[in-house]
């Protein structure tokens, strides 16, 4: 695959990588492994439209997931709180 790399000032062959990256989304802070895209002659990293929306979708999935998480850790919480609440009615 070839690339135009900004630092070279001209298309060159690039090496994609998978690495670690972290993110914030929104509000939340999400550490995904992403492509990565670097020209293969001066090793910095290059543009490339088609692994950007790649990692758009890694990084929207794990939002969803992030935030799907925390909403079934809010509604247990709560009913823990409602359950308390509860034994509290009936001995009083
Ligand atoms: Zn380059």
């Amino acid at each position: 695959m070839s690339k135009y790399c900004e630092t070279c000032g001209m298309i060159h062959d690039v090496i994609i990588k998978e690495e670690e990256r972290t993110y914030k989304v929104k509000d939340i802070e999400i550490t995904e492994n992403l492509y990565i895209t670097y020209c293969n002659v001066c090793q910095n990293e290059v543009y490339n439209k088609e692994m950007e929306l790649k990692n758009d979708i890694i990084m929207f999935n794990a939002y969803k997931k992030a935030k799907n998480l925390l909403t079934s850790e809010e509604i247990k919480k709560l009913k823990e709180e409602l359950e308390w609440v509860n034994q509290f009615m009936t001995k009083y």
